[in-house]
């Protein structure tokens, strides 16, 4: 027998046999959505979280979000909002047999809103 590990947004934990597993489940503490987080089985005397899917407590790196085609894209880089935007350029692409791939960012910003000193961030610059 083996169970899905489920968290909720508020960060609660619980089990639920892989049999009776259903979609949208929610937490059966705060009833707030959750999401099954890790497949737990038996081996021997102990339960072994095999296949954890994702880490419910770790920030994301950097986000985009788009509200709608006409919108200024919110971006977040370690948590923090990059404010007073005038380009955001990201560009991913799969790994290759001879090259390991990891995404490009690159924000243009500046520290006042009337868009004076623009400060140019890239990461992972390509060659
Ligand atoms: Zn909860």
């Amino acid at each position: 027998m083996s169970y899905l590990l489920y968290h909720c947004l508020n960060n609660h934990k619980f089990l639920v046999k892989d049999t009776d597993q259903k979609d949208g489940m929610s937490c059966i503490e705060c009833s707030s959505y959750s999401c099954p987080t890790g497949y737990l089985f038996r081996e021997g005397n102990t339960w072994v979280d095999k296949y954890p899917i994702y880490k419910p407590n770790k920030k994301p790196l950097f986000t985009i979000t788009l509200d709608d085609w006409d919108s200024v894209p919110i971006v977040r880089f370690e948590g923090e909002e990059i404010e007073n935007k005038s380009r955001v350029t990201f560009d991913w692409e799969t790994d290759t047999l001879d090259k390991k791939s990891k995404p490009f960012i690159r924000l243009e910003h500046s520290s006042a809103s009337d868009g004076k000193s623009i400060k140019k961030v890239e990461y992972n610059q390509q060659l």
